[in-house]
């Protein structure tokens, strides 16, 4: 089974959070913008996205299960 990372960019509001938690995966410009560097990442980076989708304050990121 495969995961995705879904992101609603009307809640996304540029804390940088998930950067911290998976900086391999997300990463937000100085003006606040987040790019999704892989939608789909390798399964060891399962556990950092989890945490940053769990932090996020704004609940602008999620995992869907294909
Ligand atoms: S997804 Fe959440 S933690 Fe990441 S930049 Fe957007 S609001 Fe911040």
């Amino acid at each position: 089974m495969s995961w995705t990372i879904v992101l609603d960019e009307d809640l996304c509001q540029g804390h940088g959070v998930c950067e911290s938690e998976a900086p391999d995966v997300f990463t937000v410009s100085r003006d606040g913008v987040l790019t999704i560097l892989d939608t789909r990442p390798p399964d060891d980076l399962r556990g950092a996205v989890e945490l940053a989708v769990r932090h996020c304050p704004t609940h602008a990121i999620r995992i869907t299960e294909e």
